[in-house]
């Protein structure tokens, strides 16, 4: 069976690694950008994912990219404690959850592939810009500077983010991303280390809000890099620059935040210490009801682009590429496979496209700005007894990785796979 994979993005090189795993031979990923570089600053690994990336044989590859942590406290925006979890091992989980940077985690994936699968595995500078269905096959047609190439395959699948010329051509109507009016800034910086070195802390509300954690242990002097994202909201136009690596001057960022000074973190010191800032606006599509057309389909960020609240962008697109290679494996035909994959992740990545437009996990902080806007004294005037330990528990549910299903689930290797 030969697959083609457009983009070579964390679902693409996944998905790439996950059908060689389970036998296939034949594939191949095509990537719009002619020179790939390590871009984008930090994105959470949630057990789910880890659980997969190690399942691929990456263990030693991924723990070394970035660091552990062991807590995810949420706070309002006078750095009161609303509700805070023990994360990964500490919380039970058979494994991690990981704060790494994403473009290393892009350039070791794509490193794994052409280790595993050869070096002609990846083309660059190849866009998508149609595929041609056919009875048996279908044919994925590319803008090359040597002109147009036209590769055949038996599947072809759409791993090319949020702008992906496979769903547009499917869902030729869609129309741009829809911004909700937050703008994110998200920047790296190396700073004191705070609370216990490992904590992943959000701060705010729905107006206002700030997402801090390590991606580095803290160093001889007690400082550690860390990755943030500061967000306001304000008058939501339309989502024509839903882009990454836009770099924005940070003096008006850190002066959105000059009152966020917390006994226990600096927040608009921490913004000004950052060596760039990018800005970018919260985006997300509508689900959309077929990814599948002929034997091609869709996965991560083409697929169900979501707002990064619950922080399972990158996750999603892993437990898809795994789904993908796992039915496409086992399945008596490619089109049954196709059938399978969609009717799984398509359901389950909906619903939570629509939960992170209500916020996530994180409506405990809009919750508790509503009932409480000054601030509290104790929380448990703020929230009934169970009610904040039900919100973290429902989304983990949700998403795929609470403790007691992920344990227990079987794994998606395939049996071909000889584990
Ligand atoms: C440059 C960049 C930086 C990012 N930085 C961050 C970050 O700092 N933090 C964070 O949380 N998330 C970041 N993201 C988003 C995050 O990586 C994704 O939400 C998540 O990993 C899902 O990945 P994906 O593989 O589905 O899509 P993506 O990561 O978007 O990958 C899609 C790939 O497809 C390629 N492509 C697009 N169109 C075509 C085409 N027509 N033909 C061929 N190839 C095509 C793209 O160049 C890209 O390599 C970034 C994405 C990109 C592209």
């Amino acid at each position: 069976m030969s697959t083609v994979i457009i983009g070579a993005g964390i679902g693409g090189l996944t998905a790439a690694l996950s059908l060689h795993q389970a036998g296939c031979r034949a594939v191949r990923v095509f990537e719009r950008v002619a020179d790939l570089r390590p871009l984008g600053v930090g994105i959470n690994l949630l057990p789910h994912a880890v659980r997969e990336l190690m399942e691929l044989g990456l263990t030693d590859r991924i723990t070394e990219l970035g660091v552990a942590p062991g807590t995810l406290a949420y706070f309002n925006r006078y750095g009161q404690r609303i509700w805070s979890e023990p994360r990964g091992l500490q919380a039970g989980y058979r494994w991690p959850q990981l704060s790494v940077y994403r473009g290393r985690l892009q350039w070791m994936l794509l490193e794994a592939v052409r280790d595993r699968l050869g070096p002609e595995a990846v083309l660059t500078g190849h866009q998508l810009v149609a595929v041609e269905h056919g009875a048996d096959s279908d044919v994925a047609c590319f803008d090359t500077d040597a002109g147009v190439v036209r590769v055949e395959a038996d599947v072809v699948v759409g791993a090319d983010g949020i702008h992906s010329a496979l769903r547009h051509q499917h869902h030729p109507h869609e129309g741009r991303p829809r911004w909700n009016g937050v703008t994110l800034w998200r920047g790296t910086a190396r700073v004191p280390a705070y609370l216990d070195g490992t904590t992943m802390i959000m701060a705010g509300d729905d107006q206002q809000k700030f997402v801090v954690y390590p991606v580095g242990p803290p160093d001889a002097a007690g400082h550690a890099r860390v990755n943030f994202i500061a967000e306001q909201r304000g008058d939501a136009r339309d989502g024509a620059n839903a882009d990454w690596n836009r770099a924005v001057d940070p003096a008006p960022v850190v002066e959105l935040f000059r009152d966020w000074r917390f006994d226990w973190l600096d927040v608009p010191a921490v913004i000004a210490a950052a060596e760039e800032i990018l800005e970018y606006p919260m985006v997300d599509r509508d689900p959309i009801d077929q990814w599948t057309f002929g034997r091609s389909t869709l996965l991560g960020d083409a697929a169900h682009p979501m707002y990064p609240n619950g922080s399972n962008g990158a996750s999603q697109a892993i437990l898809d590429a795994r789904t993908l290679a796992l039915h496409l494996a086992t399945a008596p035909t490619v089109e049954q496979a196709l059938a399978r994959y969609e009717a799984e992740r398509r359901t389950a990545t909906t619903a939570l496209v629509h939960s992170n437009r209500r916020h996530g996990p994180e409506r405990v902080m809009v919750l508790a700005h509503e009932r409480a806007p000054r601030g509290f004294g104790d929380i448990g005037e703020v929230f009934s007894p169970g009610e904040l330990a039900d919100i973290a528990a429902s989304y983990k549910r949700a998403a795929g990785f609470h403790p007691d299903a992920l344990n227990n689930r079987p794994s998606l290797t395939p049996p071909s796979a000889g584990r």
